[in-house]
């Protein structure tokens, strides 16, 4: 039997997995309907859930409320499949007026932290949806704004969703109705497609067809499931995704929230993922009551009894520390390493007052020479004369504006032009711009 610790115990081994958990880099978390109980929907198979409802009000057609979502029995007659229809109807409308919880805010913000794999839900009431968490339709067309592709869904319903309706004769699906008053299709209602083809036989004067009726896209007990192959391949895809992180410092958690874990279909899916990488897996199952027996040995590793809401918000309580002691411990090396580098600068600042003032470099001394003053000169009275002359070393130095202003080419700039240029290059230039009387005038 899994390790069993009761949520509301401040013990060090809770403790303990709660930091691990916290600082883990990759989850899975596998949902049931104890998540949605807060919200204001009803739970199966609990004293007051929807099984017991129905068994309550109809219990001259249906012996136990697990036949409603049973397709061997709910489609046997049409009173039934009537029922069926109003609680599908009902349900709907309790999912449309129901807000996320603690827990799907909390898978939230594993998405957010980007260490959330994939989240598994038996839930059909689309609140992962409502709380921003991208959900696989696999009933969307590529082309539509609600497709994703699975690989990036973060979220995958496992028995369907109550978003659509299906026809059970010609597989058309279409929005299922929020509101009683809506102009939208309802379960029950007859499939507009079918409908439409029939009646456009009937204006050619052929034979009218039947018309399917719409049912929600969930899944029901004894009959396939429709997508089976796409989730498989889900979870295999996810399975690798951990197996293949075996680095020692990183830590999985499968997270299983507010389920009995009695669907076959889940507890093939957590044995799974929980045995994909099972030596840096931890598997956590929270719920109110305890879960697992010895058949969940090597399987589920630790067992938490307690709120789901509690358990999320001792992860984020944790969260919120680590992130504290890493914005002190940046903080802390920021200010030291500017401690250090004003300590540089001080040392540099004291040792360089120490050091002789150097004279100026043999280069300077040459462009300081008498020979260069005259041919600077020269040059001088040359520009002002008011020839342009092209300098290809100009860019190299930020000018003063006003040497730009009239076209003229300010004598500093000039005296480097004569400096670096030779005495003939300087009077080929002369030539090329036909100015040779003023070099005699000035000369
Ligand atoms: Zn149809």
């Amino acid at each position: 039997m899994p390790e069993t610790i009761r949520l509301e115990g401040k013990s060090q081994r809770l403790s303990a997995i709660i930091k691990r958990v916290a600082s883990a880099r990759r989850f899975v978390v596998v949902t049931g309907a104890g998540i949605s109980v807060s919200c204001g929907i009803p739970d199966f198979r609990s004293s007051d859930g929807i099984f017991r409802q129905i068994q309550e009000t109809h219990g001259d057609l249906i012996t136990s409320g697990r036949d409603l979502f049973d397709a061997s029995v709910i489609f046997r007659s049409s009173e039934t499949a009537s029922i069926f229809y109003r609680w599908m109807t009902h349900l709907r409308y309790q999912c449309t007026d129901a807000l996320p919880g603690a827990a799907h805010r909390f898978i939230r913000q594993l998405a957010d932290r980007g260490v959330l794999l994939r989240s598994y839900t038996q839930n059909i009431d689309g609140l992962e949806r409502k709380a921003g968490l991208a959900v696989w339709d696999p009933y969307a067309e590529k082309d539509s704004s609600g497709y994703i592709p699975w690989k990036n869904a973060q979220s995958v319903p496992l028995h369907g969703s109550m978003d659509r309706l299906v026809c059970q004769l010609c597989s058309s699906s279409f929005t299922f109705s929020e509101k009683p008053d809506e102009q939208a299709n309802s379960a029950g209602d007859a499939c507009p497609d079918c409908t439409a083809r029939s009646d456009a036989r009937a204006a050619h004067g052929r034979r009218t067809l039947p018309a399917g009726k719409l049912r929600p896209t969930v899944v029901l007990y004894e009959e396939p499931h429709p997508h089976c192959e796409d989730i498989a391949k889900i979870i295999s895809h996810d399975s690798r995704a951990l197996a293949s992180r075996r680095d020692s410092k990183t830590t999985n958690v499968v997270l299983i929230f507010g389920t009995t874990l009695k669907v076959p279909g889940c507890r093939q899916l957590v044995r799974r993922l929980a045995t994909a990488s099972p030596e840096n897996t931890i598997t956590i199952l929270v719920n109110n009551e305890p879960v697992c027996g010895k058949s969940w040995d090597g399987i589920v590793d630790y067992q938490i009894i307690g709120s789901v809401e509690d358990w999320c918000s001792r992860i984020e309580r944790q969260w919120n520390a680590q992130t504290k002691i890493t914005r002190w411990a940046r903080t802390r090396k920021r200010v030291d390493s500017n401690e250090k580098e004003n300590k540089e600068h001080d040392q540099n600042a004291s040792f360089n007052k120490q050091l002789p003032v150097r004279p100026p470099t043999s280069k300077k001394r040459k462009a300081c020479s008498a020979s260069d003053s005259e041919n600077t000169e020269v040059f001088v009275d040359v520009v002002t004369v008011g020839r342009e002359v092209p300098d290809q070393h100009a860019s190299k130095k930020p000018k003063p504006a006003q040497a730009y202003s009239d076209g003229f080419v300010p004598a500093r700039r000039s005296l480097r032009i004569a400096e670096k240029r030779s005495l003939e290059d300087f009077e080929n230039i002369l030539a090329s711009q036909q100015i040779q009387t003023s070099i005699q005038i000035c000369t």
